[in-house]
């Protein structure tokens, strides 16, 4: 009874996810998080009008209007962001496994995962990385109120160098297979930026160093020249994006954040020069630490190369000592976790990492609202809950400053104004 109680709330909740125009509304928090100040603030009654956005956050009054969502026994945050998702991927898509994914396949992949994203807490997403702009589909579907799903800011194809982990290197010669993001040469790599704005980026990936999971690179070797960063970052800006570099390596790191890039995605084998570099140009740093233990554990099963897991377990642990002394040191961290390395809708995970590797939860939990809104462009509209800002609202049993992995039970969604999930009404 109880899991055909539990199918029909979370069928329901579907059902919930799918109305796209909110009416305006209020909310009554019994703590709200302000994710600025640290403080968890009783008894708090959040408006929101018919266009989703906050308009008033305040103590509760004697009386409440009518209508409102009673949360007076959770405590809310601000909707959570990851800053690295692949959401048109799964891990069973690792390898050679992959190569039976067709683009459109990847796209209704994509829908199934933005569900499973935002019924997590995560209602703004950066996707970085998909060939034959599947995420701008999903994006789109997402926008238009066919399909529920986070706020997306997506890529498309992740531009790299031939043979570099941005291309795909799984085929011999004759097939002439190569990734649609491959751009060789400065003005090779401006005409790219230009051709995936063309089809829908808001943000341009690129392949600074080689990677874990492709075939014959070394996550620590360079890979674009910064002669070639330095084009796509000014050509990035001139159009009015932002730059997310993949770099494992220590040197690739620094040519990178020294292109003008805006955040370093891994992070991995940065340096203390590579730190100071970071503070002083005000780069994001983002190290997905989380996802470590699942390629270790389950990478096999998934279909990732031998070679894929040889070098995890050779960079896994440098990663988490480095996100360490990145954050002991003052750098701008934001939250990105690889999604799609693991499963969809276990993004929430990381937190529980980065306080393990020396973040307090307040930390982490900054890392995934202000920060994150800040490194995607959208500081005073995501990422904490003030008027203002979209009413993008989550809520947890308990107190996620003392346990942080009652952010892994997410239990209320609320998306511009539209209730995704909301499993404290059931009981
Ligand atoms: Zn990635």
């Amino acid at each position: 009874m109880r899991k055909f109680l539990s199918v029909l709330i979370l069928s329901l909740s579907f059902v919930a996810v799918l109305q796209a125009a909110p009416a305006g509304g209020a909310i009554r928090c019994g703590k709200l998080l302000d994710v600025r100040s640290g403080k968890l603030l009783e008894n708090q009654l959040i408006s929101f009008d018919a266009n989703g956005t906050i308009t008033s956050v305040a103590s509760v009054g004697s009386t409440l209007p009518q209508g409102a969502i009673d949360l007076s026994r959770a405590t809310c945050l601000p909707g959570l962001i990851d800053v690295h998702t692949h959401i048109t991927g799964d891990p069973s898509d690792s390898g050679y496994q992959g190569l039976g994914t067709s683009i459109p396949r990847s796209a209704v992949k994509g829908a199934k995962n933005a569900r499973l994203t935002l019924l997590a807490g995560f209602t703004t997403v950066r996707n970085v990385g998909a060939d034959g702009f599947a995420d701008v589909a999903v994006r789109d579907g997402i926008n238009n109120g066919e399909i529920p799903g986070p706020r997306m800011f997506v890529s498309g194809p992740a531009l790299g160098i031939t043979g570099g982990h941005c291309d795909d290197n799984l085929l011999p010669f004759e097939y002439h297979h190569v990734s649609n993001g491959v751009a060789d040469g400065p003005w090779a790599a401006r005409a790219k930026v230009r051709e995936v704005i063309k089809y829908g980026a808001d943000v341009i990936k690129i392949c600074a160093s080689g990677g874990v999971l492709s075939k014959g690179d070394q996550p620590g070797t360079p890979q674009y020249t910064p002669e070639e960063m330095q084009a796509i970052a000014e050509e990035a800006h001139k159009l009015g994006r932002k730059v997310a570099a993949h770099a494992h390596g220590t040197q690739s790191i620094k040519d990178a954040i020294r292109a003008g890039i805006d955040s370093i995605e891994h992070s991995s084998l940065i340096d203390d020069e590579g730190i100071a570099l970071a503070k002083q140009r005000g780069t994001y740093l983002v190290f997905d630490i989380y996802n470590d233990d699942f390629i270790l554990q389950e990478g096999e099963k998934a279909g990732m190369l031998p070679e894929s897991i040889e070098k995890e377990k050779k960079l896994g642990r440098l990663q988490r000592e480095n996100f360490r002394k990145a954050f002991q040191a003052g750098a701008k961290i934001a939250f990105g976790t690889d999604a799609g390395v693991y499963p969809h809708g276990d993004n929430a995970k990381q937190f529980a990492k980065m306080v393990e590797w020396g973040m307090k939860p307040l930390d982490a939990i900054q890392a995934a609202t202000i920060n994150a809104a800040d490194l995607i462009g959208l500081s005073g509209k995501a990422g904490s809950v003030e008027s203002g800002c979209y009413a993008d609202i989550i809520a947890v049993d308990g107190n996620p400053l003392e346990n942080v992995p009652v952010l892994e039970k997410v239990k209320f969604v609320m998306k511009g104004g539209v209730i995704a999930r909301n499993d404290f009404a059931s009981k």
